[in-house]
């Protein structure tokens, strides 16, 4: 391990970033068309021809095949490669980030630490991806991100040098059990539900990853990101929402006014996880200069 140079082991994070989008690219296709994601083994959409291996290497395949099947020729979408790439330069900016954007590519990486810092980013900024999108679109928060972000926390610590095993599994109960009884006296406060099962499970994987505290500070400036974005954003969908009322009210059509009704129901709706999930990465490399920042800016220092 010693010898391997910086650029050799991102170019190996790069390529398990790849694998993972092409991954994604999989479930992408296929849960929507609720075809399960290992069977049946690869096939062409459009003659049902089974995809050999070596076809299906992420970015590799799609350019020997230059963006056309090799069974029947229908033109495949550059956005598969494009994801792929996406997700390899997020795998190689883990390890990169990890050992402190350093421009030194000859030396190796120098201990364990600097690895568990890089998988747990790894896990956090490939896990951006999925949350946001499936979040966004379903509301909704899948268990093998959330649920699996404790599990990978869990055994990211195994590795000496950062959190150790008890200090994951702390900041899991702590997180996940602090945001939830957050979320249950909100909703006795507010008579609604407040907050998501899935954003409860979401934090307790970023606390067993990086801890309590800085799980906690995930949550604030989550929080503060989500006021900044969606408070316009709903300003906007009301508006939108009260000009087809108008619009339908003109044209006397009943159906129209209730769909834009319906739209109207959809704004007051937040997904939480995206913002989670953005500011995950970003307090787990910035967290402690951003604190500094801020305490500079409270005390002017
Ligand atoms: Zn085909």
């Amino acid at each position: 391990m010693e010898e391997i140079p910086l650029w050799y082991s991102l170019a190996v994070f790069f390529v398990l970033g790849a694998c993972v989008g092409s991954f994604y690219n999989v479930i992408v296709y296929r849960m929507p068309r609720g075809i399960s994601l290992i069977n049946p083994p690869s096939h062409c959409p459009l003659c049902k021809k089974h995809i050999p291996l070596y076809y299906n290497l992420p970015i590799v395949g799609w350019l020997i095949l230059r963006g056309k099947s090799a069974c029947c020729k229908q033109p495949i979408s550059i956005i598969y490669p494009i994801g792929e790439s996406l997700c390899g330069l997020l795998g190689a900016l883990s390890l990169y980030a990890a050992m402190g954007f350093t421009t030194d590519f000859w030396s190796p990486v120098p201990n364990l630490e600097v690895w568990a810092d890089a998988l747990a980013l790894f896990w956090l900024l490939l896990g951006i991806y999925p949350v946001s999108a499936v979040d966004f679109k379903y509301k909704l928060i899948p268990d093998s991100i959330s649920v699996g972000g404790i599990v990978a926390g869990l055994i990211i610590s195994l590795i000496p040098g950062g959190l150790t095993p008890v200090q994951s599994i702390v900041g899991a109960v702590a997180a996940g059990g602090g945001l939830y009884l957050l979320g249950f006296i909100a909703s006795k406060v507010l008579h609604k539900d407040a907050m998501g099962f899935g954003d409860v499970k979401l934090l307790a994987g970023f606390g067993a990853i990086m801890g309590v505290t800085r799980a906690v500070e995930v949550l604030v400036v989550a929080s503060i990101l989500g006021i900044l974005i969606m408070v316009p954003y709903a300003k906007i969908a009301e508006k939108r929402a009260a000009k087809k009322a108008v619009q339908s009210k003109a044209s006397q059509n009943k159906n129209a006014s209730a769909s834009a009704e319906a739209d109207d129901e959809g704004a007051g709706q937040i997904p939480f996880g995206p913002f989670l999930a953005v500011a995950a990465p970003f307090m787990y490399l910035w967290g402690d200069a951003l604190k500094e920042i801020y305490l500079k800016f409270i005390f002017g220092e």
